[in-house]
């Protein structure tokens, strides 16, 4: 296969959790742009993702992956709308801020529940899907810069996220033999949603930016290079990666 033609995800079937907004939303753009057509899984409506693709390359799912049930429930919605499953990016997230003092219970509990419990599961349920259907597959999952720093005041999230990068690597051993290759993607610091606390705090926004090698915040848009690549025969070689996309950052 030609180098470029590697990249096509035309015929391909693929999940992106959190696909109202944000990250999802660009990543689903992406994978759209490529060939692919995307189950978009979201727990509110996905109206705007869906205008920006063709009707015909994107079906909404409406998860809420705090809910146990979500996982498989996606799974057999993806099923029935078009009838396989070739790559999953899991990207759901949330993350919660506060002192160490006074961090609650129920914010380590929400966030360990959809950054990794239900990215746990609805990987699981993907790989057993690959696997009877034959063929490989690809899963993505979303991790962070807390990935690889402790951060501050996010001490769920951090757990969270170097869980995911440990998990990427512990699911890539086991189903790399299959030809199912599971990766990660971590984001630099990204205008979304997730970090419009961050951007609103003047002196937090220029530290960052200071910080910054490339000079700026990055985009969805950003990621959509590495998320064709790591969905595409392109990466068939790589796998249990957790790739940084963060204009420099962890360079730095
Ligand atoms: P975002 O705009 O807040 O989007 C998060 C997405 O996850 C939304 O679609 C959200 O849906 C969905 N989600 C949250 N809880 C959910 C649940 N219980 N069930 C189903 N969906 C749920 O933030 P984002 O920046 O695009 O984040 C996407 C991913 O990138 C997250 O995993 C985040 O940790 C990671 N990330 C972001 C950055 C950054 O700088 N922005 C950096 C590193 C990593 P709702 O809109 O309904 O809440």
């Amino acid at each position: 296969m030609q180098i470029l033609d590697q990249f096509r995800l035309d015929g391909k079937i693929a999940i992106v959790t959190g696909a109202n907004t944000g990250l999802g939303q660009g990543m689903c753009a992406a994978l759209a742009e490529a060939g692919a057509r995307v189950a978009g899984a979201a727990r509110r409506d996905c109206a705007e993702t869906a205008a920006l693709l063709p009707p015909e390359q994107f079906v909404p799912i409406l998860a809420d992956l705090s809910d146990p049930g979500a996982p498989a429930q996606i799974l057999l919605e993806t099923l029935a709308a078009f009838g396989r499953v070739d790559i999953l990016v899991n990207n759901a997230g949330i993350i919660r801020r506060s002192d160490l003092p006074d961090f609650t219970e129920r914010d380590w509990d929400d966030v360990l529940q959809v950054n990794l419990k239900a990215l746990f599961l609805l990987s699981q349920a993907a790989a057993r899907q690959f696997l009877a259907q034959g063929g490989g597959g690809k899963i993505i999952n979303i991790a962070s810069m807390l990935s690889f720093q402790g951060g501050i005041r996010v001490p769920s999230y951090t757990a969270s996220k170097s869980g995911v990068r440990g998990l990427t690597m512990e699911m890539a051993n086991e189903l790399a033999p299959h030809g199912i290759q599971v990766n990660a993607i971590a984001p630099g610091y990204m205008v979304t949603n997730n970090t419009a606390q961050l951007r609103a705090d003047e002196k937090r926004n220029a530290e960052i930016l200071a910080r910054i090698p490339a000079g700026r915040w990055g985009t969805p848009a950003d990621l959509g290079g590495a998320c064709v690549f790591l969905a595409s025969a392109a990466s068939d070689y790589v796998s249990g990666v957790t790739l940084p996309v963060d204009g420099g950052w962890l360079g730095r």
